[in-house]
Protein backbone atom coordinates (compact mmCIF):
# COMPACT_ATOMS: atom_id res chain seq x y z
CA UNK A 1 0.00 0.00 0.00
CA UNK A 2 1.51 3.23 -1.37
CA UNK A 3 1.49 6.51 1.31
CA UNK A 4 -2.01 7.92 -0.15
CA UNK A 5 -3.62 4.31 0.14
CA UNK A 6 -2.20 4.23 3.69
CA UNK A 7 -3.82 7.84 4.71
CA UNK A 8 -6.78 7.17 3.04
CA UNK A 9 -7.43 3.67 5.31
CA UNK A 10 -5.57 4.98 7.73
CA UNK A 11 -8.45 8.13 8.33
CA UNK A 12 -11.31 5.61 7.80
CA UNK A 13 -10.39 3.55 10.61
CA UNK A 14 -9.55 6.44 12.83
CA UNK A 15 -12.68 8.07 12.12
CA UNK A 16 -14.42 4.40 12.64
CA UNK A 17 -12.85 3.81 15.94
CA UNK A 18 -13.07 7.17 16.94
CA UNK A 19 -17.11 6.67 16.90
CA UNK A 20 -16.58 3.47 17.96
CA UNK A 21 -14.99 5.01 21.17
CA UNK A 22 -18.00 7.64 21.37
CA UNK A 23 -20.62 4.70 22.45
CA UNK A 24 -20.55 6.25 26.12
CA UNK A 25 -21.02 9.88 25.49
CA UNK A 26 -24.18 9.58 24.56
CA UNK A 27 -24.32 9.59 20.86
CA UNK A 28 -27.31 8.61 18.23
CA UNK A 29 -26.89 4.52 17.66
CA UNK A 30 -27.41 3.33 14.63
CA UNK A 31 -27.59 -0.65 13.47
CA UNK A 32 -24.33 -2.37 12.38
CA UNK A 33 -23.98 -5.83 10.83
CA UNK A 34 -20.11 -6.28 12.40
CA UNK A 35 -17.71 -9.15 10.98
CA UNK A 36 -16.11 -9.76 14.55
CA UNK A 37 -14.56 -13.24 13.34
CA UNK A 38 -14.17 -15.51 10.13
CA UNK A 39 -17.86 -16.44 9.93
CA UNK A 40 -19.03 -14.63 12.64
CA UNK A 41 -21.10 -11.42 12.06
CA UNK A 42 -22.67 -9.78 14.69
CA UNK A 43 -24.97 -6.96 14.25
CA UNK A 44 -24.42 -4.45 16.86
CA UNK A 45 -25.28 -0.49 17.56
CA UNK A 46 -22.38 1.78 16.91
CA UNK A 47 -22.55 5.71 17.24
CA UNK A 48 -24.13 7.51 14.46
CA UNK A 49 -22.10 9.11 12.13
CA UNK A 50 -21.63 12.99 12.45
CA UNK A 51 -22.93 15.79 10.01
CA UNK A 52 -21.11 15.34 6.39
CA UNK A 53 -18.12 17.14 6.01
CA UNK A 54 -17.09 19.12 3.27
CA UNK A 55 -17.67 17.10 -0.41
CA UNK A 56 -19.80 14.46 1.71
CA UNK A 57 -23.25 13.53 2.14
CA UNK A 58 -24.91 11.29 4.43
CA UNK A 59 -26.22 7.84 3.52
CA UNK A 60 -29.35 5.98 5.15
CA UNK A 61 -28.94 2.87 3.54
CA UNK A 62 -32.35 0.83 2.45
CA UNK A 63 -30.67 -2.28 0.66
CA UNK A 64 -27.36 -4.80 0.21
CA UNK A 65 -26.64 -6.52 -2.85
CA UNK A 66 -24.89 -9.92 -1.28
CA UNK A 67 -21.52 -11.15 -3.88
CA UNK A 68 -19.30 -13.99 -3.82
CA UNK A 69 -16.57 -11.18 -2.50
CA UNK A 70 -19.17 -10.99 0.81
CA UNK A 71 -18.69 -15.10 1.11
CA UNK A 72 -14.67 -14.54 0.83
CA UNK A 73 -14.89 -11.28 2.71
CA UNK A 74 -16.61 -13.77 5.77
CA UNK A 75 -14.88 -16.94 5.54
CA UNK A 76 -11.78 -15.14 5.73
CA UNK A 77 -8.71 -14.93 3.14
CA UNK A 78 -5.14 -15.13 3.78
CA UNK A 79 -4.13 -12.32 1.21
CA UNK A 80 -7.07 -9.71 2.22
CA UNK A 81 -5.42 -7.17 4.57
CA UNK A 82 -7.95 -5.85 6.90
CA UNK A 83 -8.65 -5.52 10.59
CA UNK A 84 -11.21 -7.11 12.64
CA UNK A 85 -14.24 -5.98 13.86
CA UNK A 86 -14.88 -4.52 9.98
CA UNK A 87 -18.69 -3.42 8.79
CA UNK A 88 -19.79 -5.78 6.07
CA UNK A 89 -21.52 -5.07 2.92
CA UNK A 90 -19.93 -4.40 -0.57
CA UNK A 91 -22.88 -2.89 -2.50
CA UNK A 92 -25.93 -0.99 -1.48
CA UNK A 93 -28.98 1.41 -2.17
CA UNK A 94 -30.30 4.12 -0.43
CA UNK A 95 -31.44 7.44 0.16
CA UNK A 96 -29.64 11.22 1.26
CA UNK A 97 -30.24 11.88 4.65
CA UNK A 98 -27.82 15.68 4.55
CA UNK A 99 -25.83 17.27 2.07
CA UNK A 100 -22.42 18.54 3.42
CA UNK A 101 -21.01 22.08 1.94
CA UNK A 102 -19.49 22.22 -1.28
CA UNK A 103 -21.86 19.14 -3.02
CA UNK A 104 -23.36 20.08 -6.16
CA UNK A 105 -26.44 18.49 -7.91
CA UNK A 106 -27.40 16.01 -4.69
CA UNK A 107 -30.11 16.32 -2.22
CA UNK A 108 -32.17 15.52 0.59
CA UNK A 109 -34.44 12.54 -0.04
CA UNK A 110 -32.47 11.46 -3.29
CA UNK A 111 -32.19 7.43 -3.89
CA UNK A 112 -28.94 6.47 -4.72
CA UNK A 113 -25.88 3.73 -4.63
CA UNK A 114 -22.66 4.22 -3.95
CA UNK A 115 -19.25 3.01 -5.36
CA UNK A 116 -17.26 0.87 -2.89
CA UNK A 117 -13.84 1.54 -4.20
CA UNK A 118 -11.87 3.71 -2.47
CA UNK A 119 -9.59 5.06 -5.32
CA UNK A 120 -7.76 8.06 -5.66
CA UNK A 121 -9.31 10.15 -8.33
CA UNK A 122 -6.06 11.92 -9.49
CA UNK A 123 -3.95 8.70 -10.94
CA UNK A 124 -4.05 8.24 -14.25
CA UNK A 125 -6.93 5.63 -14.47
CA UNK A 126 -8.83 7.41 -12.33
CA UNK A 127 -8.50 10.58 -14.35
CA UNK A 128 -9.12 8.31 -17.60
CA UNK A 129 -12.20 7.14 -15.99
CA UNK A 130 -10.49 3.55 -15.40
CA UNK A 131 -11.58 3.48 -11.50
CA UNK A 132 -10.96 -0.04 -11.30
CA UNK A 133 -6.97 0.28 -12.58
CA UNK A 134 -7.02 2.92 -10.22
CA UNK A 135 -2.97 2.89 -8.63
CA UNK A 136 -3.49 4.25 -5.12
CA UNK A 137 -6.81 2.47 -4.46
CA UNK A 138 -7.06 2.60 -0.52
CA UNK A 139 -9.81 -0.59 -0.27
CA UNK A 140 -12.82 -2.33 -1.53
CA UNK A 141 -15.54 -0.85 1.59
CA UNK A 142 -16.97 -3.91 2.84
CA UNK A 143 -14.03 -6.24 2.16
CA UNK A 144 -10.30 -3.94 3.66
CA UNK A 145 -11.97 -1.39 4.69
CA UNK A 146 -15.71 -0.50 6.79
CA UNK A 147 -18.61 -1.06 3.89
CA UNK A 148 -22.52 -0.63 3.67
CA UNK A 149 -24.22 -2.71 6.38
CA UNK A 150 -25.39 0.11 8.78
CA UNK A 151 -28.35 2.46 8.79
CA UNK A 152 -26.51 5.51 8.47
CA UNK A 153 -22.71 6.47 6.64
CA UNK A 154 -20.95 9.67 5.33
CA UNK A 155 -19.46 9.07 1.78
CA UNK A 156 -17.36 11.05 -0.32
CA UNK A 157 -19.97 12.56 -3.23
CA UNK A 158 -17.59 11.71 -6.10
CA UNK A 159 -18.41 8.09 -5.13
CA UNK A 160 -22.44 8.97 -5.05
CA UNK A 161 -24.59 7.99 -7.90
CA UNK A 162 -27.56 9.00 -8.23
CA UNK A 163 -30.35 6.32 -9.23
CA UNK A 164 -33.12 7.35 -11.88
CA UNK A 165 -37.17 7.41 -11.30
CA UNK A 166 -38.66 4.25 -11.45
CA UNK A 167 -35.83 1.76 -9.90
CA UNK A 168 -36.43 0.73 -6.31
CA UNK A 169 -34.08 0.64 -3.74
CA UNK A 170 -33.47 -3.40 -3.83
CA UNK A 171 -33.22 -3.37 -7.80
CA UNK A 172 -30.95 -0.34 -7.30
CA UNK A 173 -28.51 -2.36 -4.48
CA UNK A 174 -27.08 -4.93 -7.85
CA UNK A 175 -25.90 -1.84 -9.68
CA UNK A 176 -22.22 -1.01 -7.95
CA UNK A 177 -20.98 -4.32 -8.14
CA UNK A 178 -23.20 -6.86 -9.70
CA UNK A 179 -24.52 -5.21 -12.93
CA UNK A 180 -21.37 -3.01 -13.14
CA UNK A 181 -18.90 -6.16 -13.63
CA UNK A 182 -21.15 -7.91 -15.92
CA UNK A 183 -21.54 -4.74 -17.72
CA UNK A 184 -17.62 -3.99 -17.51
CA UNK A 185 -16.72 -7.40 -18.75
CA UNK A 186 -19.11 -7.70 -21.68
CA UNK A 187 -18.80 -4.46 -23.25
CA UNK A 188 -15.63 -3.19 -22.37
CA UNK A 189 -13.54 -5.88 -21.57
CA UNK A 190 -14.99 -8.88 -24.21
CA UNK A 191 -16.53 -5.92 -26.50
CA UNK A 192 -19.55 -8.07 -27.19
CA UNK A 193 -21.54 -7.40 -30.41
CA UNK A 194 -25.29 -7.62 -31.51
CA UNK A 195 -25.72 -11.08 -33.41
CA UNK A 196 -22.66 -12.61 -31.22
CA UNK A 197 -23.33 -15.73 -29.83
CA UNK A 198 -22.18 -16.10 -25.92
CA UNK A 199 -21.78 -18.76 -23.44
CA UNK A 200 -22.84 -18.05 -20.01
CA UNK A 201 -21.33 -20.03 -17.31
CA UNK A 202 -23.61 -20.75 -14.00
CA UNK A 203 -26.28 -18.96 -15.67
CA UNK A 204 -28.36 -18.82 -12.50
CA UNK A 205 -25.78 -16.76 -10.25
CA UNK A 206 -26.26 -13.21 -9.72
CA UNK A 207 -23.84 -12.03 -12.28
CA UNK A 208 -24.96 -15.18 -15.00
CA UNK A 209 -28.48 -13.74 -15.07
CA UNK A 210 -27.76 -10.20 -15.45
CA UNK A 211 -25.11 -11.64 -17.91
CA UNK A 212 -28.21 -13.71 -19.97
CA UNK A 213 -30.43 -10.53 -19.56
CA UNK A 214 -27.86 -8.15 -21.09
CA UNK A 215 -26.91 -10.12 -24.07
CA UNK A 216 -30.42 -10.77 -25.05
CA UNK A 217 -31.03 -7.34 -24.61
CA UNK A 218 -28.45 -6.35 -27.64
CA UNK A 219 -29.72 -9.22 -29.70
CA UNK A 220 -27.08 -11.97 -29.07
CA UNK A 221 -27.20 -15.56 -29.08
CA UNK A 222 -27.16 -17.01 -25.68
CA UNK A 223 -25.65 -20.74 -24.09
CA UNK A 224 -25.77 -20.93 -20.45
CA UNK A 225 -25.00 -23.31 -18.22
CA UNK A 226 -27.08 -24.48 -14.74
CA UNK A 227 -27.12 -26.99 -12.05
CA UNK A 228 -30.30 -28.77 -12.17
CA UNK A 229 -33.61 -28.38 -14.40
CA UNK A 230 -35.43 -26.41 -12.12
CA UNK A 231 -32.83 -23.60 -12.81
CA UNK A 232 -32.80 -24.48 -16.12
CA UNK A 233 -36.08 -23.31 -16.66
CA UNK A 234 -35.64 -20.05 -14.71
CA UNK A 235 -33.00 -19.39 -17.33
CA UNK A 236 -35.34 -19.86 -20.04
CA UNK A 237 -37.40 -17.78 -18.92
CA UNK A 238 -35.13 -15.16 -19.01
CA UNK A 239 -34.17 -15.15 -22.71
CA UNK A 240 -31.65 -17.92 -22.77
CA UNK A 241 -31.46 -19.29 -26.42
CA UNK A 242 -30.25 -22.89 -25.25
CA UNK A 243 -29.69 -24.26 -21.61
CA UNK A 244 -27.14 -26.91 -20.46
CA UNK A 245 -27.81 -29.14 -16.85
CA UNK A 246 -23.96 -29.61 -16.88
CA UNK A 247 -24.34 -32.27 -14.51
CA UNK A 248 -26.20 -34.36 -16.95
CA UNK A 249 -24.54 -33.36 -20.31
CA UNK A 250 -20.62 -32.05 -20.80
CA UNK A 251 -21.03 -28.75 -22.08
CA UNK A 252 -18.37 -28.55 -23.94
CA UNK A 253 -20.11 -31.02 -26.66
CA UNK A 254 -23.60 -29.40 -26.74
CA UNK A 255 -21.64 -25.63 -27.40
CA UNK A 256 -19.82 -27.67 -29.91
CA UNK A 257 -23.24 -29.07 -31.37
CA UNK A 258 -24.71 -25.71 -30.93
CA UNK A 259 -22.38 -23.84 -32.99
CA UNK A 260 -22.57 -26.23 -35.91
CA UNK A 261 -18.49 -27.13 -34.18
CA UNK A 262 -17.74 -23.71 -34.88
CA UNK A 263 -17.39 -22.38 -31.15
CA UNK A 264 -19.05 -19.17 -29.39
CA UNK A 265 -18.17 -16.14 -29.61
CA UNK A 266 -17.32 -14.95 -26.02
CA UNK A 267 -17.05 -17.26 -23.09
CA UNK A 268 -18.48 -15.75 -19.77
CA UNK A 269 -16.51 -17.13 -16.79
CA UNK A 270 -16.24 -16.52 -12.93
CA UNK A 271 -16.61 -20.63 -11.87
CA UNK A 272 -12.62 -21.34 -12.21
CA UNK A 273 -10.94 -24.60 -12.52
CA UNK A 274 -14.25 -26.38 -12.90
CA UNK A 275 -14.94 -25.27 -15.92
CA UNK A 276 -12.31 -23.20 -17.83
CA UNK A 277 -10.65 -25.10 -19.66
CA UNK A 278 -13.89 -25.99 -21.41
CA UNK A 279 -14.67 -22.31 -21.68
CA UNK A 280 -11.91 -22.36 -23.95
CA UNK A 281 -12.69 -25.12 -25.45
CA UNK A 282 -15.91 -23.69 -26.71
CA UNK A 283 -14.49 -20.27 -28.53
CA UNK A 284 -14.05 -19.74 -31.92
CA UNK A 285 -11.08 -19.09 -32.86
CA UNK A 286 -10.08 -15.71 -32.07
CA UNK A 287 -12.94 -16.29 -29.64
CA UNK A 288 -12.48 -14.33 -26.25
CA UNK A 289 -13.16 -15.35 -22.47
CA UNK A 290 -13.94 -12.99 -19.97
CA UNK A 291 -13.24 -14.06 -16.31
CA UNK A 292 -14.33 -12.16 -12.82
CA UNK A 293 -13.93 -15.34 -10.33
CA UNK A 294 -12.93 -18.26 -9.84
CA UNK A 295 -15.71 -19.79 -7.31
CA UNK A 296 -14.27 -23.80 -7.76
CA UNK A 297 -10.84 -22.99 -6.70
CA UNK A 298 -7.89 -20.70 -7.56
CA UNK A 299 -5.66 -22.19 -10.16
CA UNK A 300 -5.40 -23.99 -13.27
CA UNK A 301 -3.57 -25.49 -16.12
CA UNK A 302 -4.12 -24.25 -19.44
CA UNK A 303 -2.25 -25.65 -22.95
CA UNK A 304 -0.34 -22.60 -24.74
CA UNK A 305 -0.24 -24.92 -27.95
CA UNK A 306 -4.29 -23.71 -28.10
CA UNK A 307 -4.04 -20.63 -26.87
CA UNK A 308 -1.96 -18.94 -29.71
CA UNK A 309 -3.18 -21.14 -32.40
CA UNK A 310 -6.66 -20.39 -31.67
CA UNK A 311 -5.74 -16.81 -31.16
CA UNK A 312 -7.97 -16.82 -28.14
CA UNK A 313 -8.01 -13.44 -25.80
CA UNK A 314 -8.72 -13.42 -21.70
CA UNK A 315 -9.57 -10.89 -19.84
CA UNK A 316 -9.30 -10.87 -16.11
CA UNK A 317 -12.08 -8.56 -15.03
CA UNK A 318 -12.42 -7.02 -11.29
CA UNK A 319 -14.74 -4.83 -10.44
CA UNK A 320 -16.24 -1.49 -12.67
CA UNK A 321 -15.91 2.17 -13.50
CA UNK A 322 -18.06 4.55 -11.73
CA UNK A 323 -19.50 4.82 -15.53
CA UNK A 324 -20.67 1.13 -15.59
CA UNK A 325 -22.52 1.81 -12.69
CA UNK A 326 -24.33 4.85 -14.15
CA UNK A 327 -24.89 2.60 -17.78
CA UNK A 328 -26.23 -0.29 -15.35
CA UNK A 329 -28.80 2.06 -13.24
CA UNK A 330 -29.84 3.37 -16.89
CA UNK A 331 -30.11 -0.22 -18.28
CA UNK A 332 -32.74 -0.74 -15.25
CA UNK A 333 -34.15 2.29 -15.57
CA UNK A 334 -35.18 0.95 -19.21
CA UNK A 335 -36.58 -2.08 -17.98
CA UNK A 336 -33.47 -4.55 -17.45
CA UNK A 337 -33.88 -5.33 -13.75
CA UNK A 338 -31.98 -7.60 -12.27
CA UNK A 339 -33.63 -11.35 -10.97
CA UNK A 340 -33.84 -11.40 -7.56
CA UNK A 341 -33.45 -14.86 -5.64
CA UNK A 342 -34.66 -13.40 -2.13
CA UNK A 343 -34.51 -10.47 0.42
CA UNK A 344 -33.41 -11.15 4.12
CA UNK A 345 -33.78 -9.30 6.74
CA UNK A 346 -30.43 -7.28 8.45
CA UNK A 347 -30.57 -10.59 11.49
CA UNK A 348 -30.50 -13.07 8.29
CA UNK A 349 -27.50 -11.44 6.79
CA UNK A 350 -25.32 -14.68 7.69
CA UNK A 351 -28.02 -16.81 6.46
CA UNK A 352 -28.06 -14.72 3.20
CA UNK A 353 -24.48 -15.90 2.62
CA UNK A 354 -24.57 -19.38 3.36
CA UNK A 355 -27.07 -19.88 0.61
CA UNK A 356 -25.16 -18.35 -1.87
CA UNK A 357 -22.25 -20.44 -0.73
CA UNK A 358 -24.33 -22.68 -1.22
CA UNK A 359 -25.03 -22.34 -5.09
CA UNK A 360 -28.46 -22.49 -4.30
CA UNK A 361 -29.77 -19.15 -5.20
CA UNK A 362 -31.24 -17.99 -8.70
CA UNK A 363 -30.59 -14.26 -8.89
CA UNK A 364 -29.37 -12.07 -6.52
CA UNK A 365 -29.78 -12.15 -2.60
CA UNK A 366 -30.92 -9.13 -1.08
CA UNK A 367 -30.67 -7.64 2.49
CA UNK A 368 -33.15 -4.90 3.17
CA UNK A 369 -33.01 -2.29 6.13
ZN1 LIG B 1 -6.55 6.49 -8.79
Amino acid sequence: MNAFARTVAEHHTATLSASRDGREKGTALMRALTLVADRKIELTELPAPPAPAAGEVQIGIKAIGLNHIDVWGWRGMAFAKRKMPLIVGAEAAGEIRAVGPEVAGLRVGDPVVAYGGLTCATCKACREGRDNLCENVAGIMGFHVDGFGRDLLNMPARFVIPVPPGVNFSDAACAPIAFATVQHMLFDNAKLEPGETILVQAGGSGIGTAAIKMAKAIGCTVITTVGDDEKAAKAKALGADHVINYRIERFEGVVRKLTAKKGVDVAFEHVGPDTFNGSLLCLKRGGRLVTCGSTSGQSTTINLFQLYLQQYRIFGSFGASIRNVRDSLAKMASGLLPVIDTEVTLADFERGLARLESRQVFGKIIVTF
